[in-house]
């Protein structure tokens, strides 16, 4: 792929916003059943103020400061579990990049990867707890264990998200509001696992559309 610039990368972000708008009432409505019914209004709503904040952004921001704002205005917007865990998880991609103008195959991957890491440490769950990690870190995985180009990358972090949010359907919850249902939440799919699958194809797409 060409390397993203700090532009692509807001590119990028406005890509994952029309994609959660889309995907806002599938995601409550799994919210709805082992949560609050507030997941895909609370991404929306994240999404939202990043693309608000990333628009008024200074041009010749580089790549962590997009990263950094989008975390800082994420975490202000998002009350909820996902705020902390998704502020954290562009932090950490911001990190990951710190001093390069732009982002190329490697440094991409690094970003998928720091992102995983950066939601794991702040809300402390392991596979199998029913949780967005169970999309995310077979994602981070399939991205660093591919040697295929950027979007072939991103494809695997898909296929790898999907398949363990897939997952979730089998899992009891240990993390999370969902954990006070026991066995209800058996045969339903994770809403934050959800959203990463729908994150990543977006990212995937957006990517795929600057090569
Ligand atoms: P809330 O549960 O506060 O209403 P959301 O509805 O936005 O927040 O997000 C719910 C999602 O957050 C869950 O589906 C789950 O994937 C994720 N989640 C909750 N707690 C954790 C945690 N400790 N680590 C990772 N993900 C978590
Ligand atoms: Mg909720």
């Amino acid at each position: 792929m060409t390397e993203l610039t700090a532009a692509d990368l807001r590119t990028v972000f406005q890509a994952i916003g029309d994609a959660i708008e889309g995907d806002k009432d599938r995601l409550s409505a799994l919210d709805g059943v082992i949560g609050d019914a507030d997941h895909g209004v609370t991404m929306s709503i994240g999404f939202t103020a990043v693309n608000e904040a990333l628009g008024k952004m200074d041009p010749g921001a580089d790549p962590t400061a997009v990263f950094n704002l989008a975390a800082k205005s994420f975490l202000n917007a998002v009350g909820a579990s996902s705020g902390p865990l998704y502020g954290t998880a562009f932090m950490r991609a911001g990190a990951a990049v710190k001093g390069k103008p732009t982002i190329d195959r490697d440094a991409l991957v690094a970003c998928i990867a720091a992102m995983a890491k950066g939601m794991q440490d702040r809300g402390k769950a392991e596979r199998g707890e029913k949780t967005m990690m169970d999309a995310w870190l077979p994602a981070a995985e399939a991205a660093q264990a591919c040697t295929g180009d950027a979007v072939a990358c991103l494809e695997s972090a898909v296929a790898a998200a999907a398949a363990g949010a897939e997952a979730t359907k089998a899992m009891l919850a240990t993390k999370g509001r969902a954990s006070r249902l026991g066995e209800r939440v058996l045969g339903h799919m994770d809403p934050g696992a959800a959203s990463a699958v729908t994150i990543l194809k977006a990212i995937t797409e957006a990517v795929r559309r600057l090569s």
